[in-house]
């Protein structure tokens, strides 16, 4: 799946949010700051948003990132970043910080938040009236207020700009982000050699959640991925083979999210899905890999450098697998067509 599938497969509004937030340009922090300020303050269709009012959420969010990330951009004249650093975060005046923000916190943001690299998207989430420092509202902004996905919308903007400074602060071109996913945190981290230690980087059920967009993998049942309790990050290989086919079993390629039912003992419990199920999971990494997510190098490195060897590592690893995982496992009933 590409980009423009993943897009135009359905014309919901929060598909063409999601690409935003998954294939927007990725120069700075800025815009996933400016998609939360949008998700919080919840404006209505045809409410004029001034930016000075937008401005103590954005800046709020950019600075809580910049205290655990100094990396917010991969530009060095980013001007505005470069004031919030240089002057302390700490110590700058909450008045100034506001006033700086207004006056350029938004370039190039408000303008090309909506753009798919030079592409402007076929909806308006606001119309930018550049005049009055404002934005105002559409219909299509309510809509998405209104999506059941509404709180996973949320969360994936914070697990995308997690994963995307994480990436900048290694440096994703030259640096292999080695990735694995903690299983008592469900959290991915990875180990950082300058403090020798490791580094959470994101929870992996807002990680995993862009491609399979609140549905579990397997029942493509509704969840909310918020709840740990109700949407489980199951390994598609069972965990327990771990002892026979190494560490590779908790790599980021064999997670998915699904429902508490699906991942219960009396369902797949430490069982294989049934084979249909594996071209899925093949379908979700080249996905990831073809999207540009940060996890991308990971699961290259994890799988393979061409589609082939990829789907040659999964049947691979499935073919070993079987023998130790009884009858493969389906789910009962399919309880939405996924789109
Ligand atoms: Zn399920």
């Amino acid at each position: 799946m590409n980009k423009n599938d993943f897009l135009y497969l359905d014309s919901q509004v929060e598909s063409y949010w999601r690409g935003l937030i998954l294939f927007g340009q990725n120069s700075a922090s800025y815009k996933f700051a400016f998609a939360k300020s949008l998700l919080e303050l919840k404006p209505e269709s045809g409410k004029a948003l001034k930016l000075y009012e937008i401005a103590p959420n954005y800046s709020k969010h950019l600075i809580e990132h910049l205290k655990n990330s100094p990396k917010q951009t991969t530009s060095k004249s980013s001007t505005f970043i470069s004031a919030l650093v240089q002057n302390g975060i700490e110590s700058i005046n909450q008045n100034q910080v506001l006033e700086e923000t207004v006056k350029r916190g938004f370039v190039n943001v408000v303008d090309a938040f909506q753009n798919i690299g030079q592409t402007k998207i076929p909806i308006d989430f606001y119309h930018y009236d550049k005049r009055n420092k404002q934005v105002v509202m559409t219909d299509e902004f309510s809509k998405l207020l209104q999506s059941n996905q509404l709180e996973n919308l949320y969360s994936e903007v914070e697990s995308r700009w997690n994963l995307v400074e994480h990436a900048w602060s290694l440096g994703i071109t030259t640096n292999v982000i080695a990735v694995t996913h903690d299983v008592d945190e469900n959290l991915l981290f990875t180990f950082d050699q300058k403090i020798g230690r490791r580094k959470n980087i994101t929870s992996s059920r807002g990680a995993l959640n862009g491609y399979q967009k609140g549905f579990c993998f397997y029942c493509s049942a509704k969840m909310n991925v918020e709840d740990g309790n109700e949407t489980h990050v199951d390994h598609f290989i069972p965990f327990k083979l771990k002892k026979i086919l190494g560490e590779t079993v908790n790599g980021v390629w064999n997670l998915v999210l699904s429902c508490k039912s699906c991942n219960s003992v009396s369902n797949k419990g430490s069982r294989l899905p049934v084979q249909k199920f594996l071209i899925e999971l093949n379908k979700r990494n080249e996905y990831l890999i073809s999207s540009h997510h940060p996890l991308k190098e990971t699961l290259i490195i994890q799988t393979g450098d061409s589609q082939q060897k990829r789907k040659e590592f999964l049947n691979d690893i499935y073919t070993k697998a079987e023998p130790f995982s009884g009858i493969p496992w389906q789910p009962k009933e399919i309880r939405f067509e996924k789109i």
